[in-house]
């Protein structure tokens, strides 16, 4: 065998080499004790990371030739679906399989790295402010989604450092387009708190359409009354076009629902134009792309409609945007920016089974609205031809938040990691830019609200106090109840029961007690950097 006759030469000559004589036989090396929780605490205001200091001075390196080659900073798209199910894509078993293919994500799955254990927050304004600031939602306050009527104590933003702040620093150009859905007063709009330009929608697209849909919420559209009374709660419901400075403008009104089934078309083009006028400046960009699709209630657009093979509108949508994700590359591809930009694609939160049968998909146990696999695992798609290895695929653990602090990293401004509050996210740099590249992520926690439900290390999750239980066999949020886990924690092993629905316990597992002291270190965190409250 040609690969032991070189190690044996090779210890041979080794042996010849320190001049030892009692190497004959092969010694066999001690199995160091690799420790369960790998990580290392730098500080007391960021979350232990695994040191890969390996890993890392490869990743600069790329960085630092990229940079050279190209003589700027790479541009940054985030393309967030809205309540995308884990399960969606055909890259991850649904596409086609379940009546809408997705070619275009599929595309950017085959040519990037396929991430199939990244984690949202369970709902949508707290994953959303979670990636702008690097913090978990209990940290800043953002909790729960900003609903038609809620009246918050405090604007977050006024204690928060957003990312497009940050990196307007580092010289970038910056752009919202799509959902908001982190507040919509003056002083918290995209463009009050950081991003130069915005356009787009403040709330959920059910936000809107709830007060235009007569079909389908009769006692409040066809009763004038009502509808005046739901109009004075003050949700701005049209397409909005604001400014850094806060000049703000409707851009396009919204009359029906037959104006929100186009409403993602129009961001698009919105998206292509502005690729096209931002590539030919000198400083590098930041958009967030925020589809509204394919949150409740989707609409088809004329073009889209009967697009799918399930052909309802669910699924119209979920090809509409796959659609608009292939333009929007195309677009960067049209501009020369391609390969000079990395590209994220993931979901807010797991599928809404509220609204089943137009729902989204996931295999995991649950939804959105809990910490079960369902609400909180999304796809999590990176794409950078030439710096990203295409056709990987990694189980290693990936935050949304750690968006934040990779995106910083990308900008050459980590030495703006905000000092003075903790910081959640982690940056995963070299896990995304290196040829099988492993994370330096430990731990995945999991909120719901100021409750800390749930903790994933390794392929192990534990619900340390309470679960959420459906309340029929889609209902996750209406009529969903909490239930107490009993006498000993639910711990369940993600690789030999994904749906989380027979605990090992601590009859066949040894980590029962050490993942809860581990939870218990993350809770401890919030003695010197207590959780903000702002009344949601
Ligand atoms: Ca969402």
């Amino acid at each position: 065998m040609p690969v032991s006759r070189t190690l044996t030469s090779g210890l041979v000559l080794a042996a010849m080499l320190l001049g030892s004589t009692a190497l004959a036989q092969p010694v066999k090396p001690a199995k160091a004790a690799q420790p369960f929780d790998r990580t290392v605490t730098l500080n007391d205001h960021q979350q232990p990371a695994i040191p890969r200091p390996r890993q890392e001075a490869g990743a600069q390196a790329k960085l630092d030739a990229f940079v050279a080659r190209t003589g700027q900073r790479p541009n940054i798209v985030w393309l967030v679906v809205d309540d995308m199910g884990w399960g969606d894509p055909g890259s991850y078993g649904g596409g086609a399989a379940i009546g809408a293919a997705t070619p275009n994500m599929d595309r950017l799955a085959a040519g990037g790295l396929r991430l199939t254990s990244t984690y949202a927050q369970q709902t949508c304004t707290p994953s959303r402010s979670a990636i702008l600031t690097g913090r978990l939602p209990v940290r800043t306050g953002l909790t729960r989604p900003i609903l038609a009527g809620d009246r918050i104590t405090a604007n977050p933003w006024d204690t928060e450092v957003s990312l497009p702040t940050l990196l307007n620093k580092a010289g970038y150009n910056t752009l919202l387009v799509g959902k908001w859905h982190i507040g919509e007063k003056e002083g918290m709009r995209p463009h009050d708190v950081g991003f130069k330009e915005f356009y787009g929608f403040y709330s959920a697209q059910k936000e809107i359409t709830q007060g235009l849909d007569g079909t389908r919420y009769p006692d409040l559209v066809n009763r004038p009354g009502s509808l005046a009374a739901y109009g004075d709660l003050g949700n701005e419901i049209d397409l909005m076009h604001g400014w850094a400075g806060g000049r703000t403008e409707v851009a396009v009104p919204t009359r029906s629902t037959k104006d929100m089934a186009e409403a993602d078309l129009r961001l698009r083009d919105f998206t292509v134009a502005r690729i096209a006028q931002l590539a030919a400046k000198d400083e590098p960009f930041f958009i967030e792309h925020a589809f509204m699709k394919v949150h409740t209630d989707n609409y088809a657009s004329a073009k889209f409609t009967g697009a799918s093979a399930a052909g309802w509108p669910y699924k119209d949508a979920l090809v509409e945007v796959d659609s608009i994700i292939g333009d929007i590359v195309a677009a960067l591809d049209a501009a020369g920016e391609l390969d000079k930009t990395f590209i994220f694609v993931t979901s807010d939160n797991g599928p809404q089974m509220d609204m089943w049968p137009d729902s989204g998909f996931s295999p995991f146990r649950g939804a959105k609205g809990t910490t079960w696999e369902g609400g909180v695992r999304v796809p999590g798609i990176a794409y950078w031809p030439g710096m990203i290895e295409p056709g990987q695929v990694s189980d290693d653990l990936f935050d949304l938040m750690d968006l934040f602090n990779t995106s910083l990293r990308l900008a050459g401004a980590t030495g703006s990691l905000p000092q003075d509050r903790y910081i959640d996210g982690i940056d995963q740099t070299s896990f995304l830019l290196t040829k099988g590249g492993e994370t330096l992520r430990e731990h995945v926690y999991f909120w719901m609200n100021t409750t800390l439900m749930a903790m994933r290390m390794h392929e192990l999750k534990i619900h340390q106090h309470v679960v959420v239980n459906n309340g029929s066999p889609f209902l996750w949020i209406d009529m969903a109840t909490v239930q107490d886990v009993g006498t000993a924690p639910w711990l369940f092993n993600l690789y030999l029961n994904p749906k989380e629905d027979y605990t090992v316990g601590h009859r066949m597992s040894a980590w029962l007690a050490t993942m809860g002291a581990e939870m218990r270190q993350h809770g401890a965190t919030f003695v010197k950097y207590p959780p903000k409250n702002i009344g949601l």
